[in-house]
């Protein structure tokens, strides 16, 4: 993992991880090596439950947005295998800017006396789950109305028999309807028993409304 300074605007890959896509800060949180400076303190024990809950959330939610590997915690000194759930990478709304903190800042906290700035610990016990509307709209208000990196469009391809029966083929993040057509036809093209067709999926955020 790299390391970046606490609320260092973080630039990382690309879409949701990287600042350049997103139209308010984009900040680090929790992404600690050894001989590094770790910000120290007390913190409550409810701050580590609610990043557990939240890891679990986000595990779910944004399963594309995590890292492939584990990452091992270099202030342990015998990790070798890595920690649990370090791959999983949590957005976090804050009042102006998304805190991007990595998957383990519990152990963080809990093991190495780590303490999060106090805006962030406001913003992680405020946290939404991010399965739900709500979060969604947080982070299209962060974002200045403009679609959240986190929330690509996504088109339903569906067929349809000869009794008019639509059934779900499979549901897609694609850049545009065209491309979703495109993708529909090719179905289409190798099975003559059905229609093809597409229709865009609502955002998060509508059912908020
Ligand atoms: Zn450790």
């Amino acid at each position: 993992m790299t390391y970046f300074r606490d609320l260092e605007l973080i630039d990382y890959h690309n879409g949701p991880l990287s600042a350049q896509y997103w139209q308010c800060p984009l900040l680090a949180i929790g992404w600690l090596e050894a001989g590094r400076p770790v910000s120290k303190g007390s913190c409550a024990i409810h701050v580590v439950e609610k990043l557990v809950e939240l890891r679990h959330q986000f595990a779910e939610a944004f399963p594309n947005y995590s890292f492939r590997g584990l990452h091992a915690c270099t202030l342990c000194v015998d990790d070798e295998v890595g920690l649990q759930g370090s791959h999983i990478n949590l957005f976090i709304p804050g009042e102006d800017a998304v805190y991007l903190a990595t998957g383990r800042v519990d152990h963080y906290i809990e093991v190495h006396g780590y303490a999060p700035p106090p805006q962030v610990i406001a913003a992680i016990l405020n946290c939404p789950d991010p399965r739900s509307a709500q979060y969604a709209v947080a982070m299209l208000r962060l974002n200045r109305g403009e679609r959240p990196p986190l929330f690509p469009e996504r088109w339903r391809i569906f067929k349809v028999d000869a009794n008019r029966v639509r059934m779900t083929v499979r549901i897609y993040e694609m850049e545009s309807e065209a491309e979703a057509r495109k993708f529909a036809d090719m179905l289409a093209s190798r099975d003559q028993s059905h229609e093809y067709d597409v229709e865009r999926v609502a955002d998060p955020w509508v059912a908020a409304d």
